[in-house]
Parts: structure tokens; C-alpha cells; sequence
């Protein structure tokens, strides 16, 4: 992932650094307002990064020490981390070949009577199943936090993937599709969630640090419970609000470069690239390509791509092959571990051309012949 920055954000940036205002202002509030639009949730409150808007959605749910959260172990560690921050227990649950997401079935397995909510992962931008998760999360009574860090721009029936969500966090880390260079943001429904959070975010005050600078009487603050400073700056929204603007432009551009590798590997046997769920679309955040017994083992592919000047990945982690996670037995998660062992993610940004991606497949293609 290549970041598409420019001149705009460049000046964006300035701008924000000349008018004095750096730490979170205005131009947070307005990045709050436009994207919580964008993705069609009531509001938006601007945090430092996706994982630590994690952390305040569980701690919204009021999830605790002795609780159980199912997430999928297939996504970036910071998923099942935030879960151990409020001292509750990750339980890691499989997913699906297709979308490389937990399902009601995967989730199902793995739930009991101490669960009290899932973090569910678009994962590499492919939307889960929101409608089949909501439904079943509220019949199960437990919450659903919605792990959107890789989905902005990406949809679910027909709306932007975080619409409808109780709660979902998103990532500005430049390796997702529009960036602050680091920052996140929480996106809910209920104006008393937004309050909590934007309190919950900000030392527990009941009143901002921007509101009380802008006031022109003295403002009083109190602080009501024991929370943190995970605000983004005026800065970082800034350069945010531009990014915003070119979303729509990236997500086609990334569509139609996604399109075009699908028609190229269509003839290669062994090669599976990923593919939009029948419910809605992937932005291609990630387009990964999984192995079904093509004619090279994936280091072997990751290495020959590498001789040749293609810098692919390999596949989605999975957070319980790490020894961060050595301590937990989790049942058996034979899909998670056959994605993570078998899938390479291709090289797809702004930048790349018709002749780089000819290339790309031009080497898989030698290697499924060879
Ligand atoms: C990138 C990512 C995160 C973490 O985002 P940060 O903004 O870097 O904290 C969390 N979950 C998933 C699925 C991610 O891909």
C-alpha cells in the first residue's frame, strides 16, 4: 500500500499549523462530521489510532475482566489486543474460505455463556455478513463491535459497510486506504454513545478542551471517570478531510485494477484471487490470492515475485500463531490457518500500471508451467 498523498494535504496541513489551532479543534470536529456521513453513521468521534478506538468500543459495551469476546484470529493482532486491555479474554473463532471472515456458524462454535460481545473484521476490506452478525449478535444478547479499520469505502447491502453498526472503529494508518498518518475513528448511531466515547477519550471531561478554549466565559470541567487521551489532532484531521474527498476516486480506481488482475489470473490454475461476497462489495483494500493447489508452495511464490522486483505479502496473520498468544488453546481454526499459510496479498495502489500488473501475473504464470 502506496499512500496517496499530495500537494492538498500538504498545504491542508499547513494551514492547520499557521492558524495555531494543532491539538483536536475545528478541523476535528469537521472530519468527525464528514466521515460518520460518508459511511452513514450518526456520528463520528475522531481517536489516535483504530486500535485504540477499539479499546473505547469495548469499554462502551462495558465489557470486563472474566468476560469472553469472540474475534476472528485471522486479522492484524491489534483486534484480539484490544480485548486484553479491558482485561477480558479473546476466543478466537474460524472464518469463511470465501471472505476470510467469521460467520454466525464460526462465532456460534466458539460462543458461551460468558461471552458478552464479538469484534467482527472486514477483513482486507471484504464486508462481513452485517445483516446475518446484527441479527444474531442481538438475538445471542451480546454486543458486536464491527472492526472496520480496512472497510472504508467498501459496502454491505447496498450502504457503506459501517451503516447501521452499534459500533464500529476505523483506521487512518497509511496502509489503509486514506490516511493521517496515524488515526482512527469511532463511528455510532446513539448521540449518549457518542458522548461517552468523546469523553471516554479525552481524560473522562465532560466538557472539551476545544469547547472550554473557545468559550468566552470560564468553563468549569469535571472529570467523570477514569478514561484516556487517545484524541487526533487538528493536524492529522486536516490532512483527513482531503483524503476524505478522494475516497470515492480510490475505491473505483482499486475496483477496476482488481477487475482487470481477476481477468488476467481467471486462466491460471491453482490461483483463487478474492472476489466481492454476494451481499456487497470489497474497496480491495487488500487483494490477496489464495493457493488451491497451484504448483508452487506460497514462500516459493512470495520469493520468485521478490527475484523479480514485485513486492507481494504474505497473507493475513493470525494472531494465535503468535507468541503473544502462546498462552491460548483455541479450538481448531483449520480455514484461518489454511488462508494464513496459503495466501499472498498482490501489490495494488494508486500508482501501479497495466504493465507492472502484466508482469506480476506474467511470473505466476511461469511458475504454474514451470
Ligand atoms: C490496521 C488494522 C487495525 C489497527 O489499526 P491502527 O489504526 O493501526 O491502530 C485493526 N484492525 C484491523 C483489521 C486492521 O487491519
Amino acid at each position: 500500500m502506496i499512500p496517496d498523498l499530495g500537494e492538498e494535504e500538504a498545504q491542508a496541513a499547513a494551514e492547520a499549523i499557521r492558524s495555531g489551532w494543532v491539538a483536536q479543534g475545528p478541523r476535528v470536529a469537521k472530519f468527525e462530521q464528514e466521515f460518520a456521513a460518508a459511511v452513514g453513521a450518526g456520528h463520528g468521534v475522531a481517536v489516535s489510532s483504530c486500535t485504540t478506538g477499539l479499546h473505547l468500543a469495548l469499554v462502551l459495551l462495558g465489557i470486563k475482566p472474566g468476560d469472553e469476546v469472540v474475534v476472528p484470529s485471522l486479522s492484524f493482532i491489534a483486534t484480539a489486543n484490544a480485548v486484553r486491555y479491558v482485561g477480558a479474554t479473546p476466543v478466537f473463532a474460524d472464518v469463511e474460505l470465501s471472505t476470510g471472515n467469521v460467520t454466525v456458524e464460526t462465532i456460534d462454535a466458539v460462543r458461551t455463556e460468558r461471552t458478552r460481545a464479538v469484534i467482527a473484521v472486514h477483513q482486507g476490506g471484504v464486508p462481513f455478513d452485517t445483516a446475518a452478525l446484527r441479527k444474531a449478535t442481538d438475538g445471542w444478547g451480546i454486543g458486536l463491535v464491527e472492526d472496520a479499520a480496512c472497510a472504508a469505502g467498501s459496502t454491505a447491502y447496498g450502504a457503506p459497510a459501517g451503516t447501521g453498526a452499534r459500533v464500529a472503529a476505523w483506521s487512518f494508518h497509511p496502509r489503509k486506504l486514506i490516511t493521517t498518518g496515524e488515526g482512527g475513528m469511532v463511528t455510532v448511531d446513539s448521540p449518549e454513545d457518542a458522548t461517552r466515547l468523546k469523553r471516554l477519550r479525552e481524560h473522562g471531561m465532560n466538557v472539551s478542551a476545544a469547547d472550554r478554549h473557545a468559550s468566552k466565559q470560564p468553563v468549569l470541567e469535571a472529570y467523570l471517570e477514569t478514561a484516556y487521551n487517545y484524541r487526533m489532532t487538528d493536524i492529522q484531521a486536516a490532512v483527513g478531510l482531503v483524503q476524505l474527498g478522494k475516497l470515492a476516486g480510490l475505491v473505483a480506481q482499486r475496483r477496476q485494477l482488481a477487475a482487470r488482475y481477476q481477468e488476467l489470473l481467471a486462466d491460471i490454475d491453482g490461483l483463487v484471487p478474492v472476489r466481492d461476497p454476494a451481499y456487497g462489495q470489497t474497496n480491495y483494500q487488500s487483494f490477496w490470492v489464495l493457493l488451491d493447489g497451484f504448483r508452487a508452495s506460497r514462500d516459493e511464490v512470495l520469493t520468485e515475485l521478490a527475484a523479480r522486483g514485485v513486492s507481494a505479502r504474505r497473507g493475513i496473520m493470525a494472531a494465535h500463531l503468535e507468541p503473544a498468544y502462546a498462552d491460548v488453546t483455541p479450538g481448531p481454526l483449520p480455514v484461518t490457518e489454511r488462508i494464513t499459510r496459503e495466501s499472498l496479498i498482490l501489490p495494488l495502489h494508486h500508482k501501479i500500471t497495466e504493465a507492472d500488473q502484466n508482469h506480476i501475473v506474467g511470473v505466476l504464470r511461469e511458475l504454474a508451467t514451470r
